[in-house]
């Protein structure tokens, strides 16, 4: 006899009522930019998000359209984008540290229809709205007593909620629709953009929250200190919805003292960021002293983590799980929980798996491969391209931008070069376009680079590769020295004479008063290979 299932469409709608209905009491706590603290909970954003989705069927939004937001991670933006998808909407997280062309360029190319956005970023859409084609409407994520005298004509978000229903029902649309739209920081061109289905979104959000990924449940409490418009916080606004997490929010604060005082005050036990904010965390707990009340678990991704880093938070009790992934993988790829043979090592033992991007999660799929196309073996020594595969994992760019970007078999090539070992624990070794190619030989940036930052006094490093005669290319370390501290060319080749293959060693180390970075907090290689496209190394 024939059987189904139920079809039950995976929509993001879905995860803000199970939280409202199951975890309602559960608190949501926001810094706004208006200096405020706001302790929400999930019920009262689930009804705040209907009412943006009244709001923006009453503006004459439809299914479909792009709605951006340029805003901190507050209470209001979690509403909002919510509250976009939740009616249909496509919710396009708009990076503001991206510099004013790209901006101009990609609210123009998704055709934005509306602008929710943060008081500090006033000047800010002032300054390009002359050059925005497509925004009709500019709502300003604030209450009536804190709008500005402005050029433009500003819709106040709170009175447009005070105006709405909270019973307002949600859109149901395809699970293959669109929801949310992400473009990539484009280092290289203009950005592309990404655009997440309900589906892949909720699923991405199951396999996030499970033991071996983010481990959350309902006594989480979870504070990304990641912004909503950096691959969707790494998905934590979804991930803590269908858990019943509570969410910390620090609204536009990332200095290092906010972000030491929320953790205590909240209780935070998980908190996720990029190398360079954990780095200044704890340089502040080094110089100010105070701890980190109740954090176990800080998961950390988007550049590689250095060893130093795991160890200085073991020190504090404090787990490393390292991530791994891309906006193109919303943006879950890998994660370095232990498996139980790994578990069992000494700390010294599983911290060199903890330098490691990890295992993949279920949902995707990983292989790397050679020149020629063929499959490499997974012995954690052949390096090649990494491929993935995966329902969260982008099939092609928004508009069609940049062709076909995956291969007859559906692979997407992630432009990282890596090894896999047998046990499936995944290395990236450097994205393929900062390898260093020294003699035909590789040199990877990235371990030169976690090396020097444990160098006594050395802040953050970088390694470029410059023009060598004989070579073709040798390895220049660029360093920042922590405040106060006195670093040399000596001292930090020294510290590395031993930590790494005597042909690794940088041909000249320059000390820097600053490194440049991406919108996303990374390292800027391509600013740096130009700077120094012509620096003339001492050895060449
Ligand atoms: P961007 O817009 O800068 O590409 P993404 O966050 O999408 O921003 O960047 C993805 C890239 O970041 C990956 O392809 C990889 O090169 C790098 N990356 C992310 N996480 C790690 C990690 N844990 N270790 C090393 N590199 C990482």
């Amino acid at each position: 006899m024939h059987g189904t299932m139920q079809d039950w469409p995976l929509l993001v709608w879905k995860l803000i009522d199970h939280a409202a209905l199951y975890h309602g009491d559960r608190e949501v706590v926001a810094l706004t930019c208006e200096g405020d603290e706001v302790r929400s909970n999930w019920r009262t954003i689930r009804d705040r998000a209907r009412q943006v989705a009244a709001a923006l069927r009453r503006l004459g939004i439809a299914p479909g359209d792009r709605v951006a937001t340029l805003a901190w991670n507050t209470h209001r933006h979690v509403e909002s984008w919510y509250g976009i998808s939740g009616m249909g909407g496509v919710a396009h997280t708009i990076n503001p540290r991206l510099f004013d062309d790209q901006i101009v360029y990609i609210a123009n190319h998704a055709e934005d229809r509306v602008l929710f956005f943060d008081l500090t970023f006033v000047p800010l859409v002032e300054r390009l709205t002359p050059r925005l084609t497509s925004i009709e409407h500019f709502v300003l994520l604030t209450d009536r007593a804190h709008m500005p005298a402005s050029s433009l004509d500003l819709l106040c978000y709170e009175e447009l909620l005070a105006a709405e229903s909270a019973d307002t029902p949600w859109t149901t649309v395809d699970e293959n629709a669109p929801a949310g739209l992400c473009y990539t920081s484009g280092t290289t061109g203009n950005p592309k953009g990404v655009q997440y289905s309900h589906r892949s979104n909720v699923l991405h959000a199951m396999a996030a929250a499970a033991t071996d990924t983010f481990g959350m449940s309902a006594q989480t409490v979870v504070f990304p200190v990641v912004p909503m418009y950096h691959a969707n916080a790494w998905s934590i606004p979804y991930v803590a919805a269908l858990t019943g997490a509570k969410l910390v929010l620090a609204g536009p604060n990332f200095d290092p003292p906010t972000i030491q005082r929320m953790i205590v005050a909240e209780g935070a036990d998980l908190a996720l960021a990029v190398p360079t904010i954990w780095l200044g965390l704890l340089q502040h707990l080094e110089k100010h002293g105070g701890g980190l009340g109740r954090l176990n678990r800080t998961a950390i991704g988007g550049s590689a983590v250095p060893r130093a880093l795991i160890e200085q938070f073991a020190a504090h009790g404090v787990t490393v799980l390292q991530l791994w992934g891309m906006t193109e993988m919303s943006p879950l790829g890998t994660v370095g929980t232990p498996c139980a043979r790994v578990a069992a090592l000494p700390l010294d033992g599983q911290i060199d798996y903890r330098t490691k991007q990890g295992r993949a999660t279920f949902g995707v799929e990983m292989k790397i491969v050679g020149d020629d196309g063929g499959e490499l073996p997974r012995d954690g020594k052949a390096f090649g391209r990494l491929l993935v595969k995966g329902p969260w994992i982008v099939g092609s760019y928004f508009k069609g931008d940049g062709g076909q970007v995956t291969d007859a078999e559906g692979w997407f090539d992630t432009g990282d070069v890596a090894t896999i070992d047998a046990g499936g624990y995944m290395q990236i070794v450097d994205r393929s376009k900062d390898v260093i190619k020294s003699g035909g030989e590789w040199i990877s940036s990235i371990d030169l680079e976690n090396a020097a930052v444990g160098a006594p006094g050395v802040a953050e490093a970088a390694v470029i590769g410059v023009p060598h005669p004989k070579w073709d290319e040798r390895p220049l370390l660029l360093v920042r020295a922590k405040d106060g501290a006195t670093v040399t060319k000596a001292g930090v080749l020294d510290y590395l004479s031993d930590k790494i293959a005597k042909w690794w060693l940088p041909d000249d180390v320059l000390i820097v008063d600053e490194l440049p970075h991406t919108a996303t907090g990374k390292l800027l290689k391509t600013a740096l290979r130009e700077k120094y496209k012509d620096y003339r190394l001492p050895t060449a």
